[in-house]
């Protein structure tokens, strides 16, 4: 362990690459030979299954294996198991949570956010929380998405009116896709969903990889019609230079800075809120606050000029109601 803590301690020093400050972290999984392994290859599963939990606990750290975490991996297994099964099933379904003009009277719907759901046989309807970092892990989360989009692409003319737009969450993964574009809107096409009502959503952790990629994939949508926007904006990096270079029509604040418009004495979140609008406005991005949830947020937020709003206030995520039966009738 204190071999781990000295590898971590000299890896979280800045380095210099080609005239660059960069910054690496590590995580590392311990397992001790005791005798109970047979083989190398044993020893290296127990030690992986460490360093995940040592990810999972939030990187830079170390972790020991023990029987505990062989329980707790198996739950990872089990659960991309159940993953596989569940896209075989057709378990993952959209549901679609309203976005609001803030500024316009009755405050009227003017997009949705497509949220995934998972209608588990036995546990009921899984919020993303409880299965997105494993299909992430596990790659499973490219087929799952691509069937969400198809799905609330689908949905899209009956659940909504012609004038109102539809958001996607894109993962950083996809976007390491040459041909992302391309098949987004193969799949729009295929759906008969019209290309000017979508707008994908990226966060600043897809930039990072590749933000000249990412820049090129959203300017080829951008010329189809599809828009984007930064989800989570202010959790991130933030970088203006991101914020300047993409072709983003939208910019999502994020929940945390939300939450503190309405908490007496916190004038920081006020403060932060109104420079991200200023920021918006001067480069000519519309805004969405996420996570309204009281009427003095939404009330802080209208009197600063804030362009849109999602959150429980405004209505809460639901599954599309199929006008089909009403139509059969
Ligand atoms: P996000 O894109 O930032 O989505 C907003 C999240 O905030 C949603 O959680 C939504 O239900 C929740 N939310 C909305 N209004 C309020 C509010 O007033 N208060 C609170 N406390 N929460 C609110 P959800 O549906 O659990 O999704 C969590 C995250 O999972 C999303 O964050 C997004 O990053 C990811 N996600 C959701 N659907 C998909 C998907 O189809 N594909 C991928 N790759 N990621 C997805
Ligand atoms: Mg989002
Ligand atoms: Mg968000």
């Amino acid at each position: 362990m204190s071999v781990a803590q000295r590898v971590l301690d000299a890896l979280d020093a800045p380095m210099q690459v080609a005239g660059r400050e960069l910054q690496v972290t590590a995580s590392v999984g311990i397992a001790i030979d005791d005798r109970r392994y047979a083989n190398a290859d044993e020893m290296l599963r127990d030690a992986d299954i460490a360093l995940y939990r040592a990810k999972q606990l939030g990187r830079k750290r170390y972790e020991l294996f023990d029987e505990t975490l062989a329980r707790s991996a198996i739950d990872v297994l089990t659960l991309e198991g159940e993953l596989r099964r569940a896209l075989l099933n057709d378990e993952f379904e959209p549901y679609f949570q309203p976005i609001r003009a803030l500024g316009v009277a009755g405050m009227p719907v003017v997009g949705h956010e497509a949220l995934i759901r998972w209608n588990h046989p036995t546990r009921g309807v899984l919020a993303p929380g409880e299965f997105l970092k494993v299909a992430e892990d596990s790659s499973l989360i490219e087929t799952i998405d691509w069937r969400l989009y198809e799905h609330a692409c689908w949905h899209l003319a009956r659940c909504s009116a012609p004038d109102t737009f539809l958001t996607v969450n894109v993962s950083a993964r996809h976007l390491r896709y040459i041909d992302f574009d391309e098949r987004f809107l193969a799949m729009l096409e295929r759906t008969g969903a019209a290309p000017e009502r979508l707008v994908v959503e990226v966060t600043e952790g897809a930039l990072l990889d590749n933000p000249e990629r990412v820049r090129m994939t959203l300017e080829q949508l951008r010329a189809k019609g599809v828009g984007s926007a930064l989800d989570d904006f202010g959790t991130g990096y933030s970088s203006l230079s991101y914020l300047h270079s993409l072709p983003l029509r939208i910019l999502k604040i994020d929940r945390s800075f939300v939450d503190g418009l309405d908490k007496h004495g916190n004038t920081s979140s006020i403060t932060v809120v109104e420079a991200i609008l200023a920021l918006a406005r001067a480069l000519d991005i519309r805004v969405i606050a996420e996570g309204i949830e009281t009427p003095t947020q939404r009330d802080v937020l209208l009197a600063m000029g804030c362009d849109m709003g999602q959150g429980f206030l405004l209505g809460r995520p639901a599954p599309c109601e199929s006008p089909d039966a009403s139509d059969a009738a």
